[in-house]
This record gives C-alpha cells, sequence and structure tokens, in this order.
C-alpha cells in the first residue's frame, strides 16, 4: 500500500510532508523496495524494553521501514526438504545421515533458499544505504540497520526491527514470532533507517498479535524441534541451534497465494 492511501486526516494537513515521504517512497521502490513504511519515532515508547531510535540518531523523529519480497515457489521448498534429495548422491547422504539422526541435518530445509537470502540481504542492504544517503544529502541524518546485525553476546539485533514494521503499518505479529505482512506473510527481509526527518507515520494494522494465529498454529505444530510455545514466543537458542531452519516460515498460510512483486 503506497503512502498516498494511508494518509489519515492528520496527515492531510501536512501535505509537503506528505509529497516528501511519497518521493522516498518511489526512490525506494525505484532501486528495488517491495514494501516501505514510516513509524513515528516517539511511538517507539509503546515498545518500552526494546532500544528506542534515538540511541541511534539523537532527536529522531522517524523511522523507514524497507524490504525485499521472497519468491514464493522458493519458500515453499523449504517445507519439502525431500527435494534436496532428488540427486543420487542426495538420496546417498540422506540415507547415510538417517542411520545416525531422526531427522536431517539441522538447518537442511534451507537447501535451496540459503543463496537466495543471501542476495536478499545485499539487496535489503545497498536499498538501505541508498536511500539513506538520500536522506543525508537533504541534510538530515539517517542511520540503516542491516538485516543481521547479530550481538554475539545476546543473540539479538541491536534494533527491533518488528516492533518497526509493526508501527508503521506494514503487518502484525505471527506465533511464528515474525511480522505477517497482509501480502506477502512473513516472508520478507527489511532494514530500517532512523533519521531526524520528520515524516507522516502510517498507522498500526490492528493489535500487536494477528488474531488469526490462535485458530492456526501451523507454525507451532511443524517446527521441528518445538520452539515455538504457541503464544507468540521462540525459544531463540533452541531455533539457532537447528540452524534456523524457516519451516515456520514457509508453512505460514499468509501470503502463500502472494503475487510476484511488480518490477521496479
Ligand atoms: S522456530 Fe526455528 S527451528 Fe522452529 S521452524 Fe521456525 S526457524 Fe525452524
Ligand atoms: S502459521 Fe498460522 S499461527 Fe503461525 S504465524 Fe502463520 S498464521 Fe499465525
Amino acid at each position: 500500500m503506497a503512502i498516498s492511501e494511508k494518509r489519515g486526516s492528520a496527515l492531510d494537513e501536512k501535505p509537503a510532508l506528505v509529497r516528501e515521504a511519497q518521493d522516498l517512497e518511489e526512490y525506494a521502490r525505484s532501486i528495488g523496495a517491495d514494501v516501505f513504511g514510516i513509524a513515528a519515532a516517539e511511538a517507539f515508547t509503546e515498545f518500552p524494553n526494546k532500544p528506542r531510535p534515538d540511541t541511534f540518531v539523537p532527536g529522531a523523529k522517524s523511522v523507514v521501514v524497507l524490504g525485499v519480497a521472497n519468491t514464493p515457489g522458493l519458500f515453499a521448498s523449504v517445507s519439502t526438504p525431500d527435494l534436496a534429495e532428488i540427486s543420487p548422491k542426495g538420496a546417498e547422504y540422506a540415507a547415510r545421515s538417517a542411520k545416525y539422526m531422526d531427522r536431517p541435518p539441522a538447518g537442511a530445509e534451507r537447501y535451496f533458499l540459503n543463496d537466495e537470502l543471501a542476495q536478499m540481504t545485499n539487496d535489503v542492504m545497498r536499498i538501505g544505504y541508498k536511500t539513506s544517503w538520500k536522506l543525508r544529502r537533504e541534510g538530515y541524518r539517517a542511520f540503516y540497520f542491516t538485516p543481521f546485525s547479530q550481538d554475539a553476546r545476546f543473540r539479538t539485533a541491536p534494533f527491533s526491527l518488528m516492533p518497526a514494521m509493526y508501527l508503521t503499518g506494514l503487518g502484525q505479529m505471527g506465533f511464528n514470532c515474525s511480522i505477517l505482512h497482509p501480502e506477502f506473510g512473513p516472508r520478507l527481509w527489511v532494514t530500517a533507517i532512523v533519521t531526524d526527518k520528520e515524516l507522516p507515520a502510517g498507522k498500526p494494522l490492528g493489535a500487536h498479535y494477528y488474531e488469526g494465529c490462535k485458530s492456526c498454529l501451523e507454525c507451532v505444530k511443524n517446527c521441528p524441534i518445538r520452539a515455538l510455545n504457541g503464544k507468540g514466543w521462540k525459544n531463540v537458542w533452541r531455533c539457532a541451534a537447528y540452524g534456523c531452519c524457516g519451516t515456520c516460515l514457509s508453512v505460514c498460510p499468509i501470503g502463500k497465494t502472494a503475487a510476484v512483486p511488480a518490477a521496479a
């Protein structure tokens, strides 16, 4: 959904800001972004246990979230790890592994996905880098996060992208501990830019958690190592030990039939 479609009455009072946000969105989409949203930095008080935007940019006013979507078919391959055994060598390896383990090696489900994720990480970094430079050239501070900069001490990112996505209106939290975008589901790679430029913010789509999760639970049932508790909490150490296989994202019905993103 474009910024122009998300305008509320408060934004109508600031048409110049709306135009500037549309300009920024058009630029981000022209260099490959599939999703774009803006949150007000002050709205992060809703998540008091998460890092605040002004930790990174003094006087921060806005957080811009940009991202790219997985190709739907490729992510579906995560739910069918047997695909990796189509070659005689793969089948032989799987048979040998089966003698010693009761399941495929950790993270084997990502056999076809890993290269795409590497490409998407590069794309997201490029889009974040170039969009942050656009803001800097206009005279603003702009700090962007690489998608997977984890702090080795806590196995978590320095800035929490999920609250940012939620506050922009890009989606609600699912029981697989990802934001569920109405079109792409949880199959998105995003970055965020913290800036001291004031921009019109989007609105959350509803409560923090997506109500439909309670009657679905597909991610919880399909996690090979039971890392999800069915209430929106994940044992991240267990998940990491199993290679963050991605099954809980692959099986999620939200966005499974997503259209291919429009060409830039
Ligand atoms: S929680 Fe982790 S281990 Fe479980 S399905 Fe999701 S990515 Fe795989
Ligand atoms: S698989 Fe179902 S329960 Fe899990 S996040 Fe998706 S909609 Fe929610």
